[in-house]
């Protein structure tokens, strides 16, 4: 047996119960390197500091035994930053598509629509709410 695999497997049988590395501590560990990365930049002694306890922090999260309240906040987290990651990707695709397409907010559920560039006048009905009206693409 190779000592890479006996540290293995002595690292499989400590992760055993333990929580792991979810999305949470992943993030966690990659905003630690980027705030030292700025630290180092603008040489820091705080910045330094606060990388430090994030990483500390997500180690002390990797090896928890309390999978349930961990679990419970990477579900938080990964709900929240659905959010943020639906919004930045529909922004991208509005400036994308902007040439073809006129994106504008339904008047009765301020939910996006999206009528073609050259369609004069239409009549929209949205897809969310039901409301019919008719807009003027410019
Ligand atoms: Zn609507």
């Amino acid at each position: 047996m190779g000592l890479m695999y006996r540290i293995r497997e002595k690292l499989r049988v400590f992760m055993i119960g333990r929580n792991g590395v979810d999305r949470l501590s992943m993030h966690m560990l990659w905003f630690g390197i980027a705030l030292l990365v700025i630290a180092m930049m603008v040489s820091s002694y705080v910045l330094n500091l606060i990388s430090f306890a994030v990483y500390i922090l997500a180690i002390l999260r990797i090896v928890s035994k309390n999978t349930v309240r961990r679990s419970a906040e990477n579900r938080f987290y990964v709900n929240k930053t659905v959010q943020i990651k639906k919004a930045v990707t529909h922004r991208r695709n509005r400036y994308k598509n902007r040439i073809q397409f006129k994106y504008f907010k339904c008047p009765g559920c301020k939910s996006w629509l999206r009528v073609p560039r050259k369609a004069g006048q239409v009549k929209v009905t949205c897809g969310k709410c039901g409301n019919k009206f008719s807009y003027i693409v410019k």
